[in-house]
């Protein structure tokens, strides 16, 4: 697929994006954050909006704040809670004393938004758009530009730099594949994502991420109609990943597509395998879109990683 690339960005400083529009790049660059976590700055007549605080980093919002001086403050928007957009919200929330708008129904245990954003709900010009997928939770902002543009903040579901993680349960690719068709039913000019460059001709990059899942798709049913498979086994045969946190995301999203095949009856669980196979990687969560969601998580990628799959009767 055709990605965007983009140069270290200056760090601690907003960056200008478009009229009315900055952003921050938070300091979480990895393989799964690119440079970092874009926090967004919108200025209109409608006073600043900021949308998504960013990681628990105290530099970050120290950063946040010096970029917006004197100007108040006026909303906080969240994309969705996974801990590299969440994380630095409580600290800006007691900087601040605002309110966060976010999906009604938060996937983060433990966390409700104080204005509870459904599909459609508008706020100062912002348009929320339920695109669950890479987060159960997970919002788009539709936005007009100072210039006329139609801008959607597209969050973590479609990014110019790589596709997205599908990570179960708080990812769900059926509902991934319904949010991208949602998109190419809309006539947004660029969008801002949560991490990565402005993606112009958003719906050429949304048709081929669409195309690129149904590939996989169609090459996991390949693999499943010569023999059963565990989720460990399987994405090593399909991914050609070396780096080990993008082994387990492409474990990740291997279950993610079992998951949607379950659902279809094409495909059904079966006894898990008792041993990873010789030379698979020790599962570590990676870093930034999954790290961080709890605790636990790093025994349930173990357990899921050794689950097997065949196809259903
Ligand atoms: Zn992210």
């Amino acid at each position: 697929m055709a990605f965007f690339t983009e140069s270290e960005p200056p760090r601690g400083v907003a960056q200008p994006v478009l009229p009315g529009i900055s952003r921050i790049v938070a300091r979480n660059p990895s393989v799964m954050t690119y440079l970092g976590t874009n926090t967004y700055i919108i200025e209109d007549a409608s006073g600043v909006t900021l949308l998504d605080p960013g990681p628990p980093d105290p530099q970050h919002t120290q950063d946040i704040r010096a970029a917006l001086g004197e100007k108040p403050l006026r909303r906080i928007l969240l994309t969705h809670t996974h801990g590299d957009h969440w994380g630095g919200l409580a600290a800006l929330q007691s900087a601040t004393g605002l309110p966060v708008h976010a999906y009604q129904h938060s996937a983060k245990a433990g966390f409700t938004p104080e204005i509870k954003l459904a599909d459609g709900d508008e706020v100062a010009g912002f348009t929320a758009i339920f695109t669950p997928g890479h987060a159960a939770d997970h919002l788009c902002f539709q936005y007009l530009a100072a210039d006329g543009r139609k801008i959607l903040f597209s969050g973590d579901h479609v990014m110019s730099w790589s596709s997205s993680i599908v990570s179960p349960p708080d990812g769900n690719m059926q509902a991934y594949y319904r949010s991208l068709e949602l998109l190419l039913t809309r006539d947004d000019d660029l969008y801002l994502g949560g991490h990565g460059p402005v993606l112009p001709d958003p719906r050429a990059m949304v048709r081929q991420l669409l195309s690129h899942r149904q590939h996989r798709e169609r090459t996991i049913l390949d693999q499943l109609k010569t023999q059963d498979w565990s989720v460990v086994a399987l994405a090593a045969k399909l991914y050609d990943k070396t780096d080990p946190y993008l082994k387990v995301a492409a474990q990740r999203n291997v279950l993610a597509h079992l998951h949607k095949l379950e659902a279809e009856g094409i495909v059904r669980e079966l006894e898990p395998a008792t041993i990873l196979p010789p030379g698979s990687v020790e599962v570590t969560a990676p870093p930034g879109e999954v790290q961080s969601e709890s605790g636990g998580q790093v025994s349930v990628m173990r357990s899921d990683a050794l689950r097997r799959f065949g196809l259903a009767a």
